[in-house]
């Protein structure tokens, strides 16, 4: 049995007990008030349950800087992303590589669950496995880019049912985009997860032009698109929605899961999402990393709040955190994102400047918060800025990715 024991332990983004311990196991056993001093001078600890980007392409984060081209997202694509992804296919260990860097940056924010969509998806799994993180899986299923057809990349995302062979780690269809892959393809992806009783990964309504070629091409709403492909009736992760307000009640339903990312969002010039209005209708919004110059969701959150609160007064700074935690686990299925007893273990300690100004949530979000120690199901996977069980791969990785990097540019 476990114990960690904070100045603050954090329930829920609402509810908090002050001097208090979790024991745990790989789940939740007790939460109980001690009664102590704070456990180092001008700075507290507090624990919070673990957080979860519902949208993520770990095999992208050697080339995340690359977003601050100044480029829109096709542009962004066309000069960076199928290069990349090429030199990926070719050399698929770098997708593993990749994978453990990007990993080791979300558990420093806190990250403890991943919905990830990419090609190699199998190095990706490895490298889930060996850090211990919740991950949901699926492959970017298109008629373009590195695939020599749709039907190739399927193969490949039910390939991952073969070898996902873990607890923790789930398995969905990714149906990419509109625009890359057709309504008819599209629509036999679904039906397939629908048989499968698989989820759907998908990106929506990220860029106007998404509305633009559906009406031009297929002369299709986004509703008949939604109705016609049949995503109302599959458990959906919905990317993006920036130009989605027209079915803002389409997705309210509980099978969608939007996944937003402030600053992916914002970098590539693809508009400000409709959240005010998805989650007034009480839609399942939640946060996501995408791709971003820093894996740490920390600077989401707050990306969240300026990008939404802006000239609304003062903002509800536990918002954010509570999306990607309590909205976010219970989108993925991984729990109901919240410390109490019965749930998975997956918690993490950290250490915030002080003092806390009656608010652990938001000093986590805000302050000067470091991470100290992230447990998944009980155990140990973060600890001192560091992978508990993968460190000497962490430092290969480094290495192996440099090396990568200055080849990958040297043939661009
Ligand atoms: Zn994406």
């Amino acid at each position: 049995m476990n114990e960690v024991c904070g100045d603050y332990v954090v329930i829920n983004p609402h509810v908090w007990l002050s001097q208090a311990c979790v024991r745990f196991s790989n789940r939740i056993e007790d939460i109980y008030r001690v009664s102590g001093d704070s456990v180092g001078k001008g700075r507290v600890r507090v624990v919070t349950h673990g957080l979860a980007t519902t949208h993520v392409h770990l095999g992208l984060y050697p080339i995340r800087n690359t977003v601050i081209s100044g480029l829109s997202l096709d542009d962004w694509v066309r000069k960076f992303v199928w290069g990349w992804e090429r030199f990926l296919r070719e050399h698929p260990e770098a997708s593993y590589y990749a994978s453990l860097l990007a990993i080791r940056e979300l558990l420093s924010s806190g990250v403890t669950a991943l919905a990830d969509m990419h090609l190699n998806e199998g190095m990706v799994y490895k490298a889930v496995l060996e850090s211990g993180v919740k991950a949901d899986l699926s492959t970017p299923i298109m008629n373009h880019g590195v695939f020599e057809n749709y039907e190739e990349a399927l193969e490949e995302n039910l390939g991952l049912l073969k070898i996902v062979d873990d607890p923790k780690v789930k398995v969905r269809l990714g149906p990419c985009t509109p625009r890359l892959l057709d309504p008819n393809a599209f629509k036999e992806v679904v039906e397939l997860a629908r048989e499968r009783e698989l989820g759907v990964h998908t990106h929506l309504a990220e860029v106007f032009e998404d509305l633009v070629w559906l009406k031009s091409k297929y002369s299709m709403s986004l509703r008949d698109f939604i109705k016609f492909v049949g995503l109302d009736k599959v458990n959906a992760i919905v990317a993006h929605a920036v130009w989605a307000e027209e079915i803002a009640d389409v997705l309210s339903a509980s099978n969608f899961v939007i996944s937003h990312p402030p600053r992916s969002n914002v970098l590539l010039g693809d508009g400000r999402a409709p959240i005010r209005n998805y989650l007034r209708r009480l839609s399942n919004v939640t946060i996501g990393v995408d791709v971003a110059t820093t894996y740490d969701i920390r600077e989401d959150l707050r990306a969240y709040t300026l990008l939404h609160y802006e000239g609304e007064g003062v903002p509800d700074l536990r918002e954010a955190f509570s999306l990607a935690t309590t909205a976010a686990y219970r989108g993925l299925g991984f729990g109901k994102g919240e410390l109490i007893e019965g749930e998975d273990a997956d918690l993490v300690v950290w250490s915030v400047e002080g003092p806390v100004a009656g608010d652990p949530v938001a000093s986590v979000s805000w302050g000067d918060s470091i991470v100290e120690e992230v447990y998944v199901s009980g155990s140990l996977v973060f600890k001192d800025g560091e992978l508990a069980r993968a460190r000497r791969s962490v430092e290969e990785a480094r290495h192996v990715l440099g090396e990568f990097l200055s080849e990958f540019f040297k043939s661009g």
